[in-house]
């Protein structure tokens, strides 16, 4: 990020307003969810976006540990955010940093905000986000796959949550921003909304966009959370409307 030119003058986006792997600006990475892909998980959710991989499952609500993080009139939502060693061309160092750090603490704001946390006082409801193949947006895929597990897990939720993020390559806004266009784009607006409240439940920014630059990317970001959204319903859906014994191949987009 913050327009580090590419090598050889490749440009990210082509004279035909085409971007690197043949995208409009407008345009989403193939995205497939399936709901329930882990046994032992109280909820889980399975996503492909893209050449991102990522697993969620979730555990509670269950008694919160240590002790003195209880919260005696709601359930605490804590999220775990782990990249796998193998997931990026680099060997990542295993275990915590500050940037898993980070995720793990917006994702759990943001679904805190739909959770219904006070119907579990002193509970600990606990979403493990594992990303098994990172290819930029990891968060926006971790937070999409997270609320599906919640509401597989049958956690009452006053809605999903959907992500994805906007950003600005050559100097246009353009949608879900890939591997080469996240290093050496100019910006990225990772966007966490509620399509039935029309609310924004996450919102950063990392470079620089004029005002009118950072409307245009919010709103196309808002605009592709609603049709995240229906992908992650007909997730549901499936699982819950499959017969017995058929296993689900995932739906999605494009
Ligand atoms: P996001 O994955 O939400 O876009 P970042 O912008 O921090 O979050 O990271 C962009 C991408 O950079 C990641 O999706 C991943 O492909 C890559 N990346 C992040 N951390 C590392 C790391 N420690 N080693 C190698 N690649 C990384």
């Amino acid at each position: 990020m913050g327009g580090t030119p590419l090598p050889d003058g490749i440009k990210l986006i082509d004279e035909n307003g085409k971007r690197l792997d043949g995208r409009r600006p407008d345009e989403l990475r193939p995205l497939k969810i399936e709901a329930g892909a882990l046994k032992r998980a109280n909820g889980s959710a399975y996503l492909e976006w893209g050449n991102n991989k990522v697993m969620a499952a979730v555990y509670g609500p269950r008694e919160c540990h240590p002790r003195h993080m209880q919260d005696p009139t709601k359930a605490l939502v804590q999220c775990h955010y782990n990249m796998a060693s193998f997931s990026v061309d680099d060997r990542k160092r295993p275990g915590p940093d500050r940037r898993s750090q980070e995720i793990s603490k917006i994702t759990s704001e943001a679904l805190t905000h739909v959770v219904f946390t006070e119907y579990f006082p002193k509970t600990s409801i606990d979403v493990y986000i594992e990303v098994l193949q990172a290819n930029a947006g990891t968060r926006c895929a971790g937070l999409t796959a997270a609320s599906v597990a919640l509401a597989d897990a049958g956690i009452p939720m006053r809605d999903l949550v959907a992500s994805c993020a906007a950003g600005k390559i050559d100097d246009t806004v353009v949608l879900d921003l890939g591997k080469e266009e996240d290093n050496f784009g100019q910006a990225d607006i990772p966007v966490g909304y509620i399509p039935r409240d029309d609310e924004i439940v996450l919102l950063q920014m990392d470079g620089d966009l004029t005002a009118d630059q950072f409307k245009t990317g919010l709103n196309m970001a808002i605009e592709a959370c609603k049709k995240i959204y229906d992908v992650q319903r007909d997730a549901l859906k499936r699982k819950y409307t499959l017969p017995a014994g058929k296993t689900d191949e995932g739906g999605g987009v494009n």
